[in-house]
């Protein structure tokens, strides 16, 4: 009987690939999972064995054999194999590639799965006992010193690197006075309780009953839906705690920027276990080695961004995701899958509970709840003596604006700082002015690649495109008829800072937003430096307004909230009430009372209305009746495909013949919109332009694509343009 490997690899074909076994046969057959080094053109590329079978339709003389199988043990278990091929199957996007994003870098390029040390170094115990400045003019030294005395569990080669330039000769040095020492058999976090956990609610209490009570019934999502500062955080480490004590684990997925150092450090206060994180900051071989531990068994709990979904977990107890309505969880990018409902495809496949956590639940999640295939649990007051913040709009329709600030909210900041408080201000606009222009003959700055405005950003003297980054110097005069009188329309945050700075001149204003915290640790320090503040002006972009807990704001103010109001996006209001209720959230999270004032242009309009009372679960079903009458998600299901290319012509004639492909095969029921030049239709030097499939069912969805695919892809128009699929996507412009 003949045998053939069938084979993952990494290239844009929708398709797997078969070879022959390895010229030098090892006795024992492979098993599906392992890496295998394939010849691939000219190429050499690195796929996964799916399996093995006895048929093939490749000619028998262009079969070549394997080159090397690189794994004795799987890298990936049958489970996630089973998961892998089926989000292939379901985002239509190309197996090998699929494989390949699940797999830390590494092991993509073929590195060893053998378990390393991570380097961590730790203050010896005579290091412990050195006072920092006996160093005197060593201030590296000191540096590194007071940072080691600063943490417990010892510092990662990463978290060096971020925060001091050169620390290996340092750090050699505080090694040979004996102070230091590199701990490398500890390679994960171990998570000591040296806090107990506050008494708790009976909001909170419930909600643990029952994900407790029912754990052991196999697959079960809850929605813990708890406003800001209900202690969701709470209710999720007693449950894990509950599930390390069972010997299973927990993956804990976070938004983007949700993995915080305090959030690390609640659970390592609170925890007893060995901890895996998995995000962007850390290197290749750091989140190597979190994944191998993960594999093995040897970590009990995982907590990471959106990739850590494919988490290869041993004794899988329960999947937890925070502020489960965060954009981040959609990749947005190549393989656009959706980490949230992946992970609950995970969970039911796995039979394990999940829980989705959020403040402000997508509108997708309150309707799978509302058809009782969520069990949803309330936690409707805040955690401990906080109350909620009170939410009031300022009608600023021909009010007097300094810098984009009403008077109301500038009278309001005075009085909170000089209370001893903190104000923090919201705009999601960075830069200094997002238009620049000619006040003589109207010349405006627009990016030479994309068709949109450059902002301007004073400090650097620049002008940024934040779409495809173009940067240019600030022109002194005006390009087209050389005059100097350029005006600066519109406000950013850093145009905010610098006026917040003179009219508050004894107040100091940070600012947190892309532009302050690009150096790696610049956020911490930043954050560090609100907490420890007093009477101080925060202003920032969303980056500023999630998850945070600062206990000395209490005034928020939302400079400008209307763009959600009538916004050609459909989601747009959806997202416009949950940010103002997660900004909102800032305010008054411990003893002090908070006040929340957004300004608007359109008070009257009746989506403020409930979320002025705090009532998202009213503001979500208003929104939730009108997706029906319209026919949108999650009434219907979306499919879009895009295609860009540097000639304007090629992307739509694409797209008309994508959709005459999938017309022959449609049913009455499926819809067809466009194809469409894109909102911005230039981006980065290419056009751009989308074709829209909505159905009543996602099955009607899944059966087109996979009937059309193949033909979309062959078809020779395809071959100019870059194009892809977005299934249930999130963006639609
Ligand atoms: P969420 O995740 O819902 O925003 P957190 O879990 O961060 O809320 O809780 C907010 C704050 O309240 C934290 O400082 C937390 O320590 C505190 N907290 C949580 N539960 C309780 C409780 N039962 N009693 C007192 N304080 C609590
Ligand atoms: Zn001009
Ligand atoms: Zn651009």
């Amino acid at each position: 009987m003949n045998t053939y490997f069938r084979i993952a690899i990494p290239t844009p074909l929708r398709r797997y690939f078969d070879y022959l076994a390895p010229v030098h046969s090892q006795s024992k057959q492979p098993q599906a999972g392992v890496r295998v080094k394939v010849p691939f053109g000219r190429q050499t590329l690195i796929g996964i064995l799916l399996e093995i079978v006895h048929e093939t339709d490749v000619p028998a003389k262009k079969l070549k054999p394997i080159i090397e199988v690189l794994d004795e043990r799987p890298v990936f278990d049958t489970e996630l194999l089973q998961l892998l091929r089926w989000c292939s199957l379901y985002y239509h996007h190309p197996i090998g590639e699929v494989m390949q994003n699940a797999l830390p870098v590494k092991l993509r390029h073929g590195a060893s799965t053998h378990i390393k040390g991570i380097g961590r170094w730790q203050l010896s115990a005579e290091g412990k006992l050195v006072n920092p400045e006996i160093l005197k003019k060593a201030t590296k030294q000191i540096a590194l010193l007071s940072d080691l005395k600063n943490s417990d569990a010892g510092l990662l080669d990463s978290q060096l690197t971020e925060n001091h330039v050169g620390w290996r000769t340092v750090m050699k040095r505080l090694q040979e006075k004996g102070w230091v020492q590199s701990i490398e058999e500890n390679a994960l976090p171990i998570a000591k309780a040296s806090l107990s956990a506050p008494t708790l609610n009976s909001d909170q209490q419930h909600a643990i009953d029952r994900i407790i009570e029912q754990q052991n019934k196999g697959f079960h999502a809850y929605v813990l839906e708890g406003v800001t500062g209900s202690g969701k955080t709470e209710v999720y480490l007693q449950i894990i705690e509950s599930i390390i004590s069972q010997g299973k684990q927990a993956l804990v997925l976070v938004p983007e920027i949700g993995l915080t150092p305090q959030l690390l450090d609640r659970f390592l206060q609170r925890l007893n276990g060995r901890i895996a994180i998995m995000h962007s900051g850390l290197n290749d071989e750091e989140r190597l080695q979190a994944w191998l531990h993960t594999q093995a068994g040897s970590a009990d709990v995982i907590i990471g961004t959106r990739s850590a979904v494919f988490s290869p977990l041993l004794r899988p107890g329960v999947i937890i995701i925070d502020e489960e309505h965060d954009l981040s969880f959609k990749q947005q990018d190549g393989f656009r899958y959706s980490a949230r409902d992946l992970a609950v495809k995970r969970a039911h496949d796995l039979n394990i509970p999940i829980i989705l956590g959020s403040a402000t639940p997508s509108l997708e999640t309150l309707h799978n709840a509302s058809q009782n295939r969520y069990e949803t649990l309330l936690l409707p007051k805040r955690a401990g003596n906080a109350k909620p913040p009170s939410i009031h709009l300022l009608d600023v329709r021909s009010q007097k604006m300094e810098h984009g600030v009403s008077a109301q909210l500038l009278h309001k900041m005075k009085e909170h700082l000089e209370r001893d408080s903190q104000v923090l201000l919201f705009l999601n606009r960075r830069g200094f002015a997002p238009v620049l222009m000619c006040h003589e003959c109207g010349w405006h700055a627009m990016c030479p690649r994309c068709d949109t405005h450059m902002t301007l950003h004073q400090s650097k003297s620049q002008l940024q495109c934040h779409h495809c980054g173009a940067e240019q110097y600030k022109p002194a005069d005006c390009p087209k008829c050389k005059s100097e009188d350029l005006l600066q329309m519109g406000f950013g945050t850093e145009r905010i800072e610098h006026a917040l700075s003179e009219l508050f001149p004894r107040y100091q204003v940070i600012r947190i937003d892309r532009d302050s915290t690009r150096r790696k640790g610049s956020m911490e320090k930043l954050l560090n430096k609100i907490n420890n503040g007093k009477q101080q002006i925060l202003i920032g972009t969303q980056m500023l307004a999630k998850g945070h807990h600062f206990p000395n704001v209490t005034l928020v103010g939302m400079l400008n909230a209307d763009h959600g109001l009538y916004s050609s996006d459909f989601r747009a209001s959806e997202r416009m009430g949950q940010l103002i209720l997660q900004v909102a959230g800032r305010a008054g999270r411990e003893e002090k009372e908070g006040e929340v004032l957004i300004q608007t242009h359109h008070a009257d309009h009746p989506l403020f209305k409930p979320l002025l009372k705090h009532d998202y679960p009213a503001f979500a079903k208003a929104l939730i009746e009108e997706r029906q009458q319209t026919e949108l998600p999650p009434f219907t299901h979306l499919a879009l495909i895009r295609a860009e290319a540097v000639d304007q012509q090629c992307p739509m004639l694409f797209l008309e013949q994508a959709r005459l492909l999938l017309e022959k095969n449609s049913q009455n029921d499926v819809l067809l919109m466009g194809p469409f030049p894109a909102l911005m239709e230039r981006r980065a030097g290419r056009y751009r332009a989308q074709l829209l499939i909505q159905a009543n069912t996602r099955k009607q969805l899944q059966s087109l694509f996979a009937s059309q695919i193949t033909q979309i892809e062959n078809h020779k128009t395809a071959k100019k343009v870059r194009w892809s699929i977005d299934i249930d996507p999130l963006d639609l412009l």
